[in-house]
């Protein structure tokens, strides 16, 4: 073994195999992987290895067409072929319409990314698939490059020609502890000595918490059973002539693939169970957990009844083994919150289909920095505080139990709910709010107007549209209360502080005292990284001179890495965190100043206290701190208020808002009435795919302004004319906002793709906002958005269609 490495990859399955290949493939060589047993020891090896292009966002498709396309090369290479069926074809079942719906809007998203789905009836599936009945069949989702894959062949195959470029492999070789230096690197100690390393991978399956703690943290991943059966020969699969293609039911949750000439039956049984949450076995290697196909005879009835034929033939071999889950669902590829120098590929539940695609984005984050898809989507910091591995487990459950059934737009699912919450939270509920979770904090979306009102889970405008207007009516024409909880809020102190987010941001930075700035920062690339409001709080007996870094809720564990990793040792900065301790209280609309001026001793008229200002006072009793920022469009005010004090400052601002008829409003109303104006959503509409050029925030970059992170790179970019540009669009519909993901068509080619859409309740408009092509980006362009394949007309519109020349929030 080596003394020392650049890249030290933990584990030999498909996570790390694939990491380490791709590692070599973009050029770093000195590499290695380190595994405790024999390569394909743990998950991998009983895999069922099918591999799909379906993904529920755009990120996923790519890095799924990635592994496809990987897989197909490395079967058709003589030196180290590989087996692999691809192209059987596969069919995603559904019963109800809202189903087909959703893969109507799949279908869309895919191909944007070069995929094609087909959307078919119940007679073709059974058509394509000779073994299943239609009954209580509507049809289904095609994916014609659907197959399976040998997962030993591919991971020796993925190995071979990583050693062939300079990557060395150590087999029974087990990592016993990681210790880091003060210069970030790391010695890996292993069974057969140390190795240093630069950098290194978790990669290591269900063990991923065993090598989490030697790094001392705790990943949000759980293990759950799973089971599948193969069968002997199916005569009627015999005589097809053909490979059947694979099927994957979420009406009785299970799967099926062609195994020789019989099938591979997979199940996702409501009676499931985590695994190895009280440790694991040193010894459970190579092995499997105790079959029981009592629990799943539930679902097993559902697939007799699917495929007949399947009744009849005989059980061959039965699979029980661990696969591991994360909240979402998505796996956690890439750097490890809090910690340099270290990253993750783990929490993969279909990793042989993925694998290909997930070392290939974290190659590229690891060399470079930054993948070619923005990553947000498996990015390992999009789980904060309240991911404990129990939570997880919750969330693993409820994601197994429903596993081929997709979220459907403004679903929130029922497990581990009210993981974060403030003292308004149960005040709200009583209120009737119903609460979308964001970073796992429970959140208002919308006042429901009886305790039973329910909306229709589908990607039409659902039951809450009438409500979410009078919201937004009561923000317009009078004064509205919402809670924003969770927003991601660092405190940066010190004399340097202005000169260190001078250089991390590329516009103007603003620095006087009682002010608030809209600032951008970069990746070195010149992409967009995040998003944030500057606060400069004056000095006061709260503190000296500070500032407030406001960005997404979400945003919390990624920023503060960007921002310490930037930290030079010579500034004298300090960073404190604020998220968990403070909540905005958001009064919006023209009555808001005198709502806030019967609670809020001063003087707070637009001369005193003019747009984009701060100023410490107290709310009612309490203290506050509050912004003149606005990101409904009309006179508002983010009352930033310590979480101890939150229900005090409620009451007096609900108080003092009585005599000027204050109504609550949520998430949802606040989504509209942003798409009015022209603003973004990070991760929605601000991703590192794009540059601050093609997102039009050109008002906030000053190339001129000296030396910033991205700034050569940005130059270089904006020499050559950009190939997209965001713009607003009108929808031409009024039964469905845009969802994210949609494919804009030009004829029959992909334009562009939706990442906003609602109801503007103030305009009237049904409203977008998407990338398209720059040469379809001029005001008044006409396109065809593919709406769940309804194809509807669509017009590039200016941004801000109600008060674009912000007259409203400088009041
Ligand atoms: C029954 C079943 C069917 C499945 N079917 C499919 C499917 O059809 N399609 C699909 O895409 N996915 C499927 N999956 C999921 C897929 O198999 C997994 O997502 C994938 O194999 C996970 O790979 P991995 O590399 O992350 O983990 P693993 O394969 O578990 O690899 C981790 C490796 O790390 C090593 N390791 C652990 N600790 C250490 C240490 N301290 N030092 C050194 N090495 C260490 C282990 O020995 C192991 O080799 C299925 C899973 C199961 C259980």
């Amino acid at each position: 073994m080596k003394s020392r490495t650049k890249v030290a990859v933990i584990g030999g399955g498909i996570a790390g195999c694939s990491t380490l290949y791709h590692l070599t493939q973009e050029g770093w060589t000195d590499v290695v992987l380190i595994e405790r047993d024999e390569l394909t020891s743990g998950t991998t090896w009983h895999s069922a290895a099918q591999v799909t292009n379906f993904g529920m966002n755009q990120t996923m498709v790519g890095l799924k067409s990635h592994s496809i396309a990987l897989y197909q090369k490395l079967r058709d290479d003589p030196d180290y072929p590989v087996g692999y069926h691809h192209g059987d074809g596969g069919i995603r079942l559904a019963n109800t319409e809202a189903q087909m719906e959703g893969y109507r809007h799949f279908a869309s998203m895919a191909r944007g990314m070069g995929v094609t789905y087909e959307v078919i009836d119940a007679e073709e599936c059974a058509r394509r698939h000779p073994l299943i009945s239609t009954d209580n069949l509507l049809g289904g989702l095609w994916d014609g490059e659907d197959g399976d894959i040998d997962p030993a062949q591919l991971c020796q195959a993925l190995a071979f020609h990583a050693r062939r470029a300079g990557a060395e492999v150590y087999r029974q070789t087990a990592v016993t502890d990681l210790t880091q230096h003060s210069d970030d690197t790391w010695t890996v100690h292993t069974t057969q000595g140390d190795i240093d390393a630069d950098i290194v991978v978790n990669a290591c399956g269900y063990r991923v918490n065993e090598v989490g703690a030697m790094m001392g943290v705790s990943h949000p991943v759980a293990s759950m059973e799973h089971q599948y059966f193969v069968t002997d020969d199916i005569p009627a699969i015999v005589g097809a002539g053909h490979r059947m293609p694979l099927l994957r039911c979420p009406i009785s949750d299970y799967y099926a693939r062609q195994e020789k000439n019989g099938l591979l039956v997979g199940f996702y049984e409501q009676d499931c169970r985590t695994w190895g949450m009280d440790g694991i076995s040193p010894d459970f290697s190579n092995d499997l957990c105790p079959d029981d196909l009592e629990r799943v005879m539930d679902v097993l009835e559902g697939a007799f009844a699917r495929m007949p034929a399947l009744a009849e033939a005989g059980i061959k071999r039965i699979v029980n083994g661990p696969i591991t889950y994360t909240i979402d669902g998505a796996p956690l590829v890439g750097p490890i919150p809090g910690k340099r120098n270290a990253f993750c590929i783990i929490g993969l539940r279909a990793g042989l289909g993925e694998g290909g695609g997930h070392g290939w984005l974290l190659a590229q984050q690891i060399v470079h920095g930054e993948a070619c898809h923005d990553t947000w989507v498996i990015d390992p910091r999009r789980f904060t505080g309240h991911a404990t591995v129990e939570l997880t487990s919750l969330k693993a459950i409820e994601d197994y139990q429903n596993e081929f059934r997709f979220h459907f737009p403004n679903e929130h699912r029922p497990a581990a709910r009210m993981a974060k919450t403030t003292p308004l939270t149960p005040v709200l509920a009583a209120e009737g709010a119903a609460c979308t979770v964001v970073n796992g904090w429970e959140r208002a979306e919308f006042f429901k107007p009886a305790p039973e009102f329910r909306v229709t889970h589908g990607f039409g405008f659902d039951e809450s549209f009438d409500l979410v207007a009078r919201e937004v009516h009561a923000v317009q024409s009078g004064v509205g209360l919402a809670e924003i909880n969770g927003f991601n809020r660092i405190e940066i102190a010190g004399p340097d502080r202005h000169s260190f987010l001078d250089r991390l941001t590329c516009g103007r930075l603003q620095t006087a005292a009682g002010r608030v700035g809209l600032s951008y920062l970069l990746t070195p690339q010149g992409m967009l990284k995040t998003e944030a409001t500057i606060a400069n709080l004056p000095a006061s007996a709260r503190g000296p001179e500070r500032v407030w870094f406001g960005s997404a809720a979400a945003a919390e564990y990624h920023d503060m890495d960007w921002l310490t990793a930037h930290l030079s040792p010579h500034e004298d900065v300090q960073l404190r965190s604020l998220t968990n301790d403070q909540t905005i209280l958001l009064l919006a609309g023209p009555q808001s100043r005198d709502v806030l001026s019967a609670c809020a001793r001063g003087d707070w008229s637009s001369e005193a206290f003019p747009w984009l200002s701060v100023r410490e006072c107290c709310v009612g009793f309490v203290p506050a701190t509050v912004m003149s920022v606005s990101f409904s469009g009309e006179l508002a005010y983010e009352i930033h208020v310590p979480n101890a004090h939150l229900y005090a400052a409620y009451t007096a601002l609900r108080a003092a808002g009585a005599p000027h008829g204050l109504k609550l409003f949520g998430a949802h109303a606040i989504e509209s009435m942003r798409m009015e104006k022209g603003f973004l959503h990070w991760k929605a509409d601000i991703l590192t795919e794009f540059d601050p050029f093609e997102t039009g925030l050109s008002r906030f970059v000053q190339m001129d302004k000296g030396a910033f992170v991205g700034r050569e790179a940005l130059a270089q970019r904006a020499q050559a004319a950009p190939k997209n540009r965001r713009v607003s669009l009108l929808i031409h519909d009024s039964t469905a906002p845009a969802h994210p993901g949609a494919s804009l068509m030009d004829g029959t080619n992909v334009i562009g793709t939706i990442t906003s859409g609602a109801w503007g309740h103030r305009t009237g408009k049904n409203l977008a906002y998407a990338f398209v092509q720059a040469s379809e980006s001029a005001i008044g362009t006409q396109m065809m958005l593919d709406l769940c394949g309804k194809m509807v007309p669509a017009t590039v519109i200016k941004d801000a269609p109600y008060d674009p020349e912000l007259r409203l929030p400088r009041g």
